[in-house]
């Protein structure tokens, strides 16, 4: 193997400059994937039956920077289900069209140290833990309007395409599996439904929550929402604004406190990269004002990440000071 490629200066705007990063980029992430692919360990989700059927072996890294530099290694055009990284769309979505008070009533921010599926609610507030477990994220999903679940999924959609530029297909398997196994989101839903957390009609929730968590993306895609989340609500590619600069700050906050769940401590300690992962395979990650990165690779460690990904972002972020708290960090903005 050649040595490793010299990390370039602070860069301008020229287009020397860009096109020095842009194959610097590619180098990095073309390594990253040659060392990664023969990673097999970990397991396909199956308490899904569906998402158990998907191709083990895909492997994708994607990169896009806030000035709307899109680097893409492996399978970047394979799509998957987002799963659980819908959340924080989602949640945007909620932020925006009921203010942070009306939001917090209902879901706290406060992370929970347990599996993404943890049957734990805030009793002190009589409310979910955080928007990013499975209980936060159905009662946020709770909060989006509209009258059935094709109007309420028309406003979820609508949010994609703010950000992607499209309306992202549903895999119709995905949403009828977890729709028929889906009885421990249920007992949450029911639990949140007593409490008076959630206002229902629950059932309809619960069927609009499986299919967000069944729409279509790419590894590209995910780095795209991951750039625009870093360009503070604006889309680089074309600067129009996707979402407000305080909702995209909080988006980043509950994905760095919470985004992975029962290792969101871990996460936050050894890599410092805002994140969220889905059981598709899928792990979107922000670099504050720099871009997103996101990977994909369907085999699961026991918190339920990619672990192609984990490891990915985990040496990207050593390598590379990527960690938020990082002294050298500020070399790449
Ligand atoms: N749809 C999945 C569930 O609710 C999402 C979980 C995940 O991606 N962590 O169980």
């Amino acid at each position: 193997m050649s040595a490793d490629p010299v990390r370039p200066g602070p860069v301008g705007d020229s287009h020397d400059e860009r096109t020095e990063r842009r194959l610097w980029l590619e180098d990095v992430l073309a390594r990253l994937h040659s060392r990664y692919v023969g990673l097999t360990d970990g397991a396909l989700a199956d308490y899904i039956p569906e998402l158990a059927t998907v191709d083990p072996d895909r492997f994708a890294i994607a990169a896009m920077t806030t000035d709307g530099e899109r680097v893409e290694v492996g399978a970047c055009d394979h799509r998957f289900t987002i799963q659980s990284i819908s959340k924080l769309l989602v949640y945007g979505l909620a932020l925006e069209a009921n203010g942070r008070e009306a939001v917090l009533e209902r879901v706290g921010v406060a992370p929970t140290g347990e599996r993404f599926n943890a049957i734990v609610l805030d009793d002190a507030d009589n409310r979910a833990p955080n928007p990013m477990v499975n209980a936060g994220a159905i009662a946020v999903t709770d909060l989006v309007a509209g009258d059935g679940v094709d109007d309420r999924l028309g406003a979820v959609l609508d949010v994609f395409e703010r950000y992607l530029g499209r309306r992202p297909e549903i895999d119709e398997a995905v949403w009828t599996s977890e729709r028929a196994t889906g009885d421990r989101n249920r007992a949450i839903a029911y639990l949140m439904l007593s409490r008076g957390i959630l206002d229902g009609p629950v059932d309809d929730t619960l069927d609009l929550y499986f299919a967000q968590c069944s729409l279509l993306v790419t590894a590209a895609d995910l780095a795209t929402i991951g750039a625009i989340i870093a360009n503070h609500g604006a889309d680089p590619r074309t600067g129009g604004r996707v979402i407000e600069p305080t909702v995209a700050r909080d988006l980043m906050t509950v994905a760095l406190t919470c985004g992975m769940y029962d290792y969101a401590g871990e996460w936050a300690y050894t890599v410092g990269i805002p994140a969220k992962s889905g059981v598709g395979g899928g792990i979107l990650g922000v670099l504050p004002g720099a871009g997103g990165i996101a990977t994909f690779s369907p085999r699961l460690d026991e918190h339920g990440h990619s672990v192609r990904g984990v490891n990915v972002f985990e040496e990207l972020s050593r390598d590379f000071d990527l960690h938020l708290f990082d002294p050298d960090r500020p070399w790449y903005r």
